[in-house]
């Protein structure tokens, strides 16, 4: 476990594969993680000024992973050309599944739209029953924005 921020560490914001990926290839965490994610992921740290939560609980939230970990936990995957692909940006781009200590996913959520612009987050996904927040780095012109009703 190695730190990538202030409040983060790699495994907080990385899968377990990834970082085995990233070990076995011998290449530093920067290749999989852009400065800019954690950047955003600190911001909401200082502005609540309190713990966030990466990659806590099974198969709910999540920090980056390798596509297979995507397809295996059976995360928006697609049949092309007869292969399975996982469209997840937890995959395919960044994407963080985050809780913030003692804050509504609500709140969260509004939060992280004010500082969408200047960090480049083009997805966010509210899910208020189990509370948490999805957001990811999408290249979109307009945010897509969701709630969770599962
Ligand atoms: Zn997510």
């Amino acid at each position: 476990m190695s730190k990538v921020s202030k409040h983060f560490t790699d495994k907080e914001l990385m899968s377990p594969m990834l970082i085995k990926m990233a070990k076995e290839r011998n290449v530093p965490i920067s290749w999989y993680i852009l400065n800019i994610w954690i950047e955003a992921l600190e911001d909401v740290r200082i502005h609540f000024g309190k713990p966030v939560y990466v990659n806590k609980g099974i198969n709910l939230r999540r920090g980056i992973c390798t596509e297979q970990e995507c397809i295996d936990a059976k995360r928006k995957f697609v049949l092309a050309n007869g292969e399975i692909v996982s469209l997840s940006q937890h995959c395919r781009n960044g994407a963080f599944d985050i809780t913030v200590k003692g804050i509504s996913a609500f709140e969260v959520g509004l939060y992280i739209h004010t500082i969408a612009d200047k960090y480049g987050i083009g997805g966010l996904g509210i899910d208020s029953k189990r509370n948490f927040v999805h957001f990811d780095f999408r290249n979109s012109k307009e945010m897509v924005e969701w709630k969770y009703t599962a």
